[in-house]
């Protein structure tokens, strides 16, 4: 697996690196999704939000967080004072990664450390351009993609960590797709909350400071 550096422009903004990423062939997840789907908000964003992989409507719809899982974000994001505005979103992967449920289907398949390692010249580049103040990672692929492959959202989530190399403070929590598929949902939803509101101290005082 080639990985996604030899097709990302360098030096670009984001409206070239999302038209780039259409061409990627850096790993295979191209060859069965409708398109890339790369990240969304403006480039001046203070926050970056880091997802696992495009869903089903994502792919479809060729835009990040458009279903369930975004909505519950977004919810997310007003009860904790973050403005969405302030935001972008992307996600560890571009292309939907899926298997077909006798062949009709499509069910979501977590991207392996392969696929997300390939992607990540994508990740470095939007990082570069938006420079955010702080990162939030939903999930352990995000997670673990972006700091460490020993990250562990149980133990670690909610914490304020560094990101040296972009300038950057960090905090990991769970993905709110995994709050959809919760037997007790309002337990999840207010942790996942509890940690967006550290998230959300941690830019007040950037912005303070
Ligand atoms: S998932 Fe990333 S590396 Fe793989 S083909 Fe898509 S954009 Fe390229």
């Amino acid at each position: 697996m080639a990985g996604a550096q030899e097709y990302v422009p360098a030096g670009t903004g984001l409206p070239e690196l999302r038209r780039a990423v259409q061409d990627c062939q850096g790993c295979g997840l191209y060859r069965n999704a409708t398109q890339a789907v790369f990240g969304e908000g403006r480039e001046s964003a203070r926050v970056m939000v880091i997802g696992e992989q495009p869903g089903e409507k994502e792919d479809r719809q060729g835009r990040p967080f458009v279903g369930p899982a975004g909505r519950m974000l977004d919810r997310a994001l007003v009860d904790v004072g973050i403005d969405r505005t302030e935001v972008y979103v992307t996600n560890a992967t571009k292309h939907f990664k899926f298997s077909r449920e006798r062949g009709k289907r499509r069910i979501h398949q977590k991207p392996s450390r392969t696929e997300v390692r390939a992607c990540r010249p994508w990740l470095e580049a939007e990082l570069r351009v938006v420079r955010p103040d702080l990162v939030i990672c939903l999930g352990a692929t995000a997670a673990q993609g972006l700091l460490r492959p020993s990250f562990r959202i149980t133990q670690e989530r909610g914490a304020v960590l560094e990101l040296p190399e972009h300038d950057a403070r960090v905090v990991a929590t769970i993905h709110p797709s995994a709050i959809l598929r919760a037997e007790d949902r309002e337990t999840m939803y207010q942790g996942f909350v509890a940690d967006l509101r550290v998230a959300a101290g941690v830019l007040r005082s950037l912005q303070a400071g």
